[in-house]
Protein backbone atom coordinates (compact mmCIF):
# COMPACT_ATOMS: atom_id res chain seq x y z
CA UNK A 1 0.00 0.00 0.00
CA UNK A 2 1.63 3.38 -0.85
CA UNK A 3 0.84 6.76 0.52
CA UNK A 4 1.67 10.35 -0.71
CA UNK A 5 1.36 13.71 -0.11
CA UNK A 6 -0.20 16.94 -2.23
CA UNK A 7 1.19 20.24 -1.55
CA UNK A 8 0.53 23.59 -3.40
CA UNK A 9 3.13 25.94 -4.10
CA UNK A 10 4.61 28.71 -0.91
CA UNK A 11 4.11 32.03 -2.28
CA UNK A 12 7.32 33.20 0.25
CA UNK A 13 10.81 31.82 1.06
CA UNK A 14 9.12 31.84 4.74
CA UNK A 15 6.33 29.37 2.99
CA UNK A 16 8.90 27.34 1.47
CA UNK A 17 10.59 27.16 5.07
CA UNK A 18 7.16 25.91 6.49
CA UNK A 19 6.43 23.56 3.47
CA UNK A 20 9.35 21.79 4.52
CA UNK A 21 8.81 21.38 8.34
CA UNK A 22 5.33 20.06 7.12
CA UNK A 23 7.44 17.56 4.69
CA UNK A 24 9.06 16.66 7.95
CA UNK A 25 6.06 15.69 10.37
CA UNK A 26 4.17 13.79 7.51
CA UNK A 27 7.59 11.71 6.68
CA UNK A 28 6.31 9.06 9.29
CA UNK A 29 3.45 8.67 7.14
CA UNK A 30 6.37 6.50 5.31
CA UNK A 31 5.40 8.40 1.79
CA UNK A 32 6.29 7.14 -2.03
CA UNK A 33 6.14 11.09 -2.82
CA UNK A 34 5.33 14.21 -1.93
CA UNK A 35 3.71 16.33 -4.90
CA UNK A 36 3.26 19.82 -6.16
CA UNK A 37 0.51 21.30 -8.04
CA UNK A 38 0.84 23.52 -11.18
CA UNK A 39 -1.20 26.39 -11.28
CA UNK A 40 -3.81 26.83 -13.87
CA UNK A 41 -2.29 27.74 -17.57
CA UNK A 42 0.99 27.53 -16.02
CA UNK A 43 0.54 30.59 -13.48
CA UNK A 44 2.59 29.02 -10.59
CA UNK A 45 5.44 27.67 -13.35
CA UNK A 46 8.35 29.12 -10.80
CA UNK A 47 6.91 28.68 -7.85
CA UNK A 48 6.38 24.74 -8.42
CA UNK A 49 9.98 24.61 -9.20
CA UNK A 50 11.26 26.31 -6.65
CA UNK A 51 8.74 24.04 -4.24
CA UNK A 52 10.34 21.05 -5.94
CA UNK A 53 13.58 22.41 -5.43
CA UNK A 54 13.43 22.70 -1.96
CA UNK A 55 11.94 19.46 -0.97
CA UNK A 56 14.50 17.62 -3.04
CA UNK A 57 17.42 19.49 -0.92
CA UNK A 58 15.46 18.57 1.93
CA UNK A 59 16.06 14.61 1.15
CA UNK A 60 11.93 13.92 -0.27
CA UNK A 61 10.92 12.32 -3.48
CA UNK A 62 8.82 15.00 -5.00
CA UNK A 63 6.80 14.67 -7.90
CA UNK A 64 5.94 18.01 -9.83
CA UNK A 65 2.29 18.27 -11.30
CA UNK A 66 3.05 19.78 -14.93
CA UNK A 67 0.34 20.74 -17.58
CA UNK A 68 0.60 22.21 -21.14
CA UNK A 69 -0.93 25.15 -20.74
CA UNK A 70 0.17 27.78 -23.17
CA UNK A 71 3.69 26.37 -23.50
CA UNK A 72 5.16 24.67 -26.24
CA UNK A 73 6.79 21.43 -26.67
CA UNK A 74 10.14 22.50 -26.01
CA UNK A 75 9.19 24.36 -22.93
CA UNK A 76 7.99 21.27 -21.38
CA UNK A 77 11.11 19.18 -22.38
CA UNK A 78 13.38 21.87 -21.21
CA UNK A 79 11.54 21.75 -17.64
CA UNK A 80 11.17 18.04 -17.37
CA UNK A 81 15.05 18.02 -18.39
CA UNK A 82 15.55 20.76 -15.30
CA UNK A 83 13.56 18.58 -13.08
CA UNK A 84 15.51 15.48 -14.23
CA UNK A 85 18.74 17.13 -13.00
CA UNK A 86 17.13 17.87 -9.54
CA UNK A 87 16.86 13.82 -8.99
CA UNK A 88 12.42 14.34 -9.84
CA UNK A 89 11.50 10.26 -11.10
CA UNK A 90 8.08 11.04 -11.14
CA UNK A 91 5.54 13.58 -12.64
CA UNK A 92 2.04 13.90 -12.38
CA UNK A 93 0.90 14.74 -16.13
CA UNK A 94 -2.65 16.86 -16.31
CA UNK A 95 -4.23 18.67 -18.68
CA UNK A 96 -4.37 20.88 -15.68
CA UNK A 97 -7.54 23.44 -14.44
CA UNK A 98 -8.58 25.82 -17.57
CA UNK A 99 -7.68 29.54 -15.93
CA UNK A 100 -10.32 31.15 -15.04
CA UNK A 101 -11.82 34.08 -17.11
CA UNK A 102 -10.91 32.04 -20.41
CA UNK A 103 -14.36 30.80 -21.11
CA UNK A 104 -14.35 27.50 -22.70
CA UNK A 105 -11.80 24.56 -22.88
CA UNK A 106 -11.49 25.05 -26.60
CA UNK A 107 -7.29 25.04 -27.79
CA UNK A 108 -6.69 23.29 -23.93
CA UNK A 109 -4.33 20.58 -24.88
CA UNK A 110 -5.67 16.84 -22.88
CA UNK A 111 -3.58 15.32 -20.57
CA UNK A 112 -3.31 12.26 -22.81
CA UNK A 113 -0.60 14.52 -25.31
CA UNK A 114 1.78 15.12 -22.51
CA UNK A 115 2.13 11.56 -21.69
CA UNK A 116 2.81 10.89 -24.82
CA UNK A 117 5.38 13.33 -25.14
CA UNK A 118 6.90 12.79 -21.86
CA UNK A 119 7.27 9.03 -23.29
CA UNK A 120 8.55 10.19 -26.43
CA UNK A 121 11.45 12.34 -25.10
CA UNK A 122 12.41 10.52 -22.17
CA UNK A 123 11.76 7.11 -22.45
CA UNK A 124 10.94 5.29 -19.25
CA UNK A 125 13.35 6.82 -17.02
CA UNK A 126 10.07 8.91 -15.07
CA UNK A 127 6.93 7.30 -13.83
CA UNK A 128 3.86 9.08 -15.15
CA UNK A 129 1.15 9.69 -13.14
CA UNK A 130 -2.31 10.68 -14.08
CA UNK A 131 -5.60 11.99 -12.62
CA UNK A 132 -9.32 10.06 -12.63
CA UNK A 133 -12.52 10.96 -11.50
CA UNK A 134 -14.61 8.19 -9.75
CA UNK A 135 -18.06 10.60 -9.93
CA UNK A 136 -17.19 11.41 -13.85
CA UNK A 137 -14.81 14.52 -14.59
CA UNK A 138 -17.23 17.91 -15.17
CA UNK A 139 -16.03 18.34 -18.98
CA UNK A 140 -16.66 14.50 -19.83
CA UNK A 141 -18.77 13.82 -22.29
CA UNK A 142 -20.16 10.64 -20.62
CA UNK A 143 -19.01 8.17 -17.74
CA UNK A 144 -18.13 5.57 -20.61
CA UNK A 145 -16.24 8.24 -22.94
CA UNK A 146 -14.43 9.40 -19.67
CA UNK A 147 -13.49 5.86 -18.93
CA UNK A 148 -12.10 5.88 -22.61
CA UNK A 149 -9.90 8.65 -22.54
CA UNK A 150 -8.12 7.64 -19.20
CA UNK A 151 -7.45 4.25 -21.24
CA UNK A 152 -5.99 6.84 -24.01
CA UNK A 153 -3.92 8.41 -21.07
CA UNK A 154 -2.61 4.57 -19.85
CA UNK A 155 -1.54 3.57 -23.51
CA UNK A 156 0.12 6.48 -23.70
CA UNK A 157 2.37 5.46 -21.59
CA UNK A 158 0.54 6.53 -17.64
CA UNK A 159 2.01 4.24 -14.98
CA UNK A 160 -0.60 4.99 -12.20
CA UNK A 161 -3.89 6.95 -11.55
CA UNK A 162 -4.77 9.07 -8.39
CA UNK A 163 -8.57 9.71 -8.38
CA UNK A 164 -10.10 13.02 -8.00
CA UNK A 165 -11.22 12.70 -4.05
CA UNK A 166 -14.77 11.47 -3.19
CA UNK A 167 -16.81 10.43 0.08
CA UNK A 168 -18.81 7.58 -1.24
CA UNK A 169 -16.64 4.82 -1.43
CA UNK A 170 -19.08 2.59 -3.30
CA UNK A 171 -18.12 5.36 -6.66
CA UNK A 172 -14.26 4.18 -6.18
CA UNK A 173 -15.03 0.84 -6.30
CA UNK A 174 -17.41 0.96 -9.00
CA UNK A 175 -15.42 3.13 -10.91
CA UNK A 176 -12.43 0.73 -10.66
CA UNK A 177 -14.35 -2.27 -11.74
CA UNK A 178 -15.21 -0.29 -15.05
CA UNK A 179 -11.60 0.69 -15.71
CA UNK A 180 -10.87 -2.95 -15.24
CA UNK A 181 -13.27 -3.92 -17.69
CA UNK A 182 -12.10 -1.61 -20.16
CA UNK A 183 -8.61 -3.32 -19.75
CA UNK A 184 -7.04 -0.36 -17.53
CA UNK A 185 -4.60 -2.52 -15.33
CA UNK A 186 -2.49 0.21 -13.46
CA UNK A 187 -2.65 0.95 -10.13
CA UNK A 188 -5.95 3.66 -8.99
CA UNK A 189 -4.61 5.43 -5.97
CA UNK A 190 -7.57 7.13 -4.07
CA UNK A 191 -7.68 10.77 -3.89
CA UNK A 192 -8.12 11.81 0.23
CA UNK A 193 -9.40 15.00 0.93
CA UNK A 194 -9.52 15.74 4.68
CA UNK A 195 -12.29 17.87 6.19
CA UNK A 196 -11.23 21.07 7.95
CA UNK A 197 -13.88 23.05 6.89
CA UNK A 198 -17.37 24.08 5.91
CA UNK A 199 -17.35 26.46 2.87
CA UNK A 200 -13.74 25.85 1.37
CA UNK A 201 -15.05 22.60 1.18
CA UNK A 202 -18.40 23.22 -0.36
CA UNK A 203 -17.11 25.50 -3.00
CA UNK A 204 -14.17 23.61 -4.09
CA UNK A 205 -16.43 20.30 -4.35
CA UNK A 206 -19.10 22.48 -6.55
CA UNK A 207 -16.34 23.50 -8.94
CA UNK A 208 -14.42 19.96 -9.05
CA UNK A 209 -17.47 17.66 -9.66
CA UNK A 210 -16.73 15.69 -5.89
CA UNK A 211 -20.27 15.17 -4.33
CA UNK A 212 -20.65 15.86 -0.70
CA UNK A 213 -23.16 13.25 0.25
CA UNK A 214 -26.28 14.72 1.83
CA UNK A 215 -25.32 13.39 5.13
CA UNK A 216 -22.05 14.37 5.30
CA UNK A 217 -22.95 18.17 3.91
CA UNK A 218 -25.64 18.42 6.56
CA UNK A 219 -24.19 17.43 9.58
CA UNK A 220 -20.64 19.67 8.42
CA UNK A 221 -23.38 22.49 8.30
CA UNK A 222 -24.33 21.82 11.97
CA UNK A 223 -20.73 21.69 12.76
CA UNK A 224 -20.29 25.08 10.96
CA UNK A 225 -19.57 27.41 14.09
CA UNK A 226 -17.56 24.98 15.91
CA UNK A 227 -14.59 24.06 14.12
CA UNK A 228 -12.93 21.68 16.86
CA UNK A 229 -16.14 19.53 16.16
CA UNK A 230 -16.34 20.15 12.64
CA UNK A 231 -12.58 18.42 12.35
CA UNK A 232 -13.36 15.83 14.58
CA UNK A 233 -16.28 14.57 12.70
CA UNK A 234 -14.34 15.35 9.43
CA UNK A 235 -11.61 13.01 10.87
CA UNK A 236 -13.88 9.67 11.93
CA UNK A 237 -15.61 10.47 8.06
CA UNK A 238 -12.21 10.42 6.28
CA UNK A 239 -11.06 8.05 8.40
CA UNK A 240 -13.70 4.94 7.93
CA UNK A 241 -13.86 5.92 3.84
CA UNK A 242 -9.94 5.42 4.01
CA UNK A 243 -10.68 2.04 6.18
CA UNK A 244 -12.98 0.76 3.68
CA UNK A 245 -10.93 1.79 0.77
CA UNK A 246 -7.81 -0.36 2.07
CA UNK A 247 -10.03 -3.33 3.27
CA UNK A 248 -11.97 -3.09 -0.59
CA UNK A 249 -8.58 -3.39 -2.11
CA UNK A 250 -7.23 0.36 -2.59
CA UNK A 251 -3.67 0.07 -3.75
CA UNK A 252 -2.97 3.80 -1.68
CA UNK A 253 -3.76 6.48 -0.77
CA UNK A 254 -3.08 10.44 -1.86
CA UNK A 255 -4.14 13.26 0.62
CA UNK A 256 -4.96 16.58 -0.36
CA UNK A 257 -3.07 18.08 2.45
CA UNK A 258 -3.74 21.43 1.15
CA UNK A 259 -0.24 22.30 3.01
CA UNK A 260 -1.08 21.65 6.57
CA UNK A 261 0.28 18.58 8.32
CA UNK A 262 -2.56 17.74 11.30
CA UNK A 263 -5.35 16.55 9.39
CA UNK A 264 -3.50 13.97 7.70
CA UNK A 265 -1.93 13.28 10.64
CA UNK A 266 -5.09 12.27 12.45
CA UNK A 267 -6.55 10.46 10.20
CA UNK A 268 -3.16 8.28 9.62
CA UNK A 269 -2.95 7.87 13.01
CA UNK A 270 -5.99 6.70 13.29
CA UNK A 271 -5.75 3.65 10.75
CA UNK A 272 -1.94 3.54 12.40
CA UNK A 273 -0.27 4.06 9.34
CA UNK A 274 1.58 6.99 11.27
CA UNK A 275 5.35 5.42 12.82
CA UNK A 276 5.36 7.37 15.71
CA UNK A 277 8.62 9.08 16.76
CA UNK A 278 10.53 6.63 19.51
CA UNK A 279 10.53 8.08 22.79
CA UNK A 280 13.27 11.10 24.16
CA UNK A 281 15.39 9.12 26.78
CA UNK A 282 16.23 11.09 29.33
CA UNK A 283 19.99 11.35 30.21
CA UNK A 284 19.27 9.31 33.53
CA UNK A 285 17.95 6.74 31.49
CA UNK A 286 20.79 6.23 29.23
P1 LIG B 1 -7.77 15.00 -19.20
O1 LIG B 1 -7.42 13.60 -18.93
O2 LIG B 1 -7.16 15.68 -20.37
O3 LIG B 1 -9.35 15.06 -19.32
C1 LIG B 1 -10.04 16.29 -19.22
C2 LIG B 1 -11.47 16.15 -19.72
O4 LIG B 1 -11.47 15.99 -21.12
C3 LIG B 1 -12.21 14.93 -19.18
O5 LIG B 1 -13.57 15.31 -19.10
C4 LIG B 1 -12.05 13.87 -20.26
O6 LIG B 1 -13.12 12.97 -20.26
C5 LIG B 1 -12.04 14.75 -21.52
N1 LIG B 1 -11.17 14.26 -22.58
C6 LIG B 1 -9.97 13.66 -22.47
N2 LIG B 1 -9.46 13.38 -23.68
C7 LIG B 1 -10.37 13.84 -24.59
C8 LIG B 1 -10.42 13.87 -26.00
N3 LIG B 1 -9.45 13.35 -26.75
N4 LIG B 1 -11.52 14.41 -26.60
C9 LIG B 1 -12.53 14.95 -25.85
N5 LIG B 1 -12.52 14.95 -24.51
C10 LIG B 1 -11.46 14.41 -23.89
N6 LIG B 1 -5.28 20.99 -11.83
C11 LIG B 1 -4.34 21.95 -11.94
O7 LIG B 1 -4.56 22.98 -12.58
N7 LIG B 1 -3.12 21.81 -11.31
C12 LIG B 1 -2.79 20.69 -10.59
O8 LIG B 1 -1.68 20.58 -10.08
C13 LIG B 1 -3.76 19.64 -10.50
N8 LIG B 1 -3.49 18.49 -9.85
C14 LIG B 1 -4.41 17.46 -9.88
C15 LIG B 1 -4.08 16.22 -9.29
C16 LIG B 1 -4.97 15.15 -9.34
C17 LIG B 1 -4.58 13.84 -8.72
C18 LIG B 1 -6.23 15.32 -9.98
C19 LIG B 1 -7.21 14.18 -10.03
C20 LIG B 1 -6.58 16.53 -10.54
C21 LIG B 1 -5.67 17.61 -10.51
N9 LIG B 1 -5.95 18.84 -11.10
C22 LIG B 1 -5.01 19.84 -11.15
C23 LIG B 1 -7.27 19.08 -11.71
C24 LIG B 1 -7.24 18.72 -13.19
O9 LIG B 1 -6.28 19.48 -13.88
C25 LIG B 1 -8.62 19.02 -13.75
O10 LIG B 1 -9.54 18.11 -13.23
C26 LIG B 1 -8.67 19.08 -15.25
O11 LIG B 1 -9.92 19.67 -15.58
C27 LIG B 1 -8.55 17.71 -15.92
O12 LIG B 1 -7.28 17.25 -15.92
P2 LIG B 1 -6.93 15.78 -16.50
O13 LIG B 1 -5.47 15.70 -16.56
O14 LIG B 1 -7.64 14.74 -15.74
O15 LIG B 1 -7.54 15.95 -17.96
Amino acid sequence: MRVSFEFFPPRTAQGRTNLTRTAARLRSGSPEFFSVTYGAGGSTRDRTSEAVLTLREAGFNTAPHLSWGEDTAAAIEHRIADYLRMGVNRIVALRGDIPAGTGSPSGVRYAQELVRQIRQSFGDDIHIEVGCYPEVHPDAPSPDADVAFLKHKVDAGANSCITQYFYNPDSYFYFVERCRKQGIEVPIVAGIMPITNYEGLTRFSDNCGAEIPRWIRLRLLAHKDDPESLRAFGADVVTSLCARLLDGGAPGLHFYTLNKAEPTEAILRSLNLMQEAPPVRSVAET
